[in-house]
């Protein structure tokens, strides 16, 4: 069985010095309600420039909670002025990393081919992608097939990939990213199943049950519950409500 994933994407926020007050806070926040969230894995994706004092934290803290970082080079070292490597982030004691979210696919222009790069990238140092899939509101309303943009990105994205790998994806309709416009549990399972079918497709029956397939896009404490409650979803990836740590606590807490 799948163990849940709840995710905080920061975005481009909290600087370094934020983000230390706000891992603390999180740190005591999460150490008494411990018991209940045993079997559920937390993890934040701060900037970069935060991943340091993340770690640090949460050593100090024995904190249970996995960090990653927003986006990794698709190369390992070199003339890349700016970019990241696999390597740096491994080496900071990351589990995670996103690739593809729609935020660099659409500001940065990446496209298909750059993610997978980076799948590969990723798992080249040992850190699990999470590829981030979705359509648009053009893109959902010009096909009857809600489901068709997010497995063409999954494939193409994955194209490298060889069964049994650890992969996470995160379904998130761009349409309902920062918007409040939350996809329904109907809407969001609808596409997390096909998308489960076309993992099965491209890596296996076994692989696709054991991938854990994240929804993405207004998640919030009062809607988080009924997305949880769908078969083909086991997690969310929250962007602003990961910010408060009220919200967020209270969404890693969704079964109370
Ligand atoms: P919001 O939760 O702010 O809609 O953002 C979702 C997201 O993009 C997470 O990666």
């Amino acid at each position: 069985s799948r163990t849940p994933l709840m995710a905080g994407n920061w975005k481009m926020n909290f600087n370094h010095l934020q983000a230390i007050a706000f891992v603390q806070k999180l740190a005591w926040t999460l150490k008494d309600v411990k018991h209940d969230f045993d079997d559920v894995e937390v993890a934040v994706f701060p900037p970069f420039t935060d991943i340091r004092s993340v770690q640090t934290i949460t050593q100090a803290d024995n904190l249970d909670v996995a960090y990653g970082a927003q986006d990794l080079s698709e190369h390992d070292s070199g003339a890349y002025t700016g970019d990241i490597s696999g390597d740096f982030i491994a080496t900071l004691g990351a589990r995670y990393v996103l690739v593809g979210h729609s935020e660099r696919r659409t500001i940065h222009g990446e496209g298909d081919d750059v993610c997978r790069a980076k799948v590969n990238a990723a798992l080249r140092h040992g850190l699990v992608p999470v590829l981030c899939v979705g359509e648009s509101l053009e893109e959902r309303e010009a096909t009857s097939n809600p489901a068709e943009v997010s497995i063409a990105q999954l494939k193409a994205g994955l194209a490298d990939v060889k069964p049994g790998t650890d992969i996470v994806i995160a379904y998130e309709p761009v349409w309902a990213i920062g918007t409040g416009k939350v996809a329904t549990a109907e809407q969001a399972q609808e596409v997390c199943a096909a998308l489960r079918v076309a993992l099965a497709e491209q890596l296996g029956d076994e692989t696709a049950a054991a991938t854990r397939i994240l929804y993405g896009g207004s998640v919030k404490p009062d809607n988080v519950a009924s997305i949880m409650r769908e078969p083909d979803i086991d997690g969310a990836l929250v962007g602003g409500a990961s910010l408060s740590i009220e919200d967020f606590s209270s969404i890693i807490r969704y079964r109370s």
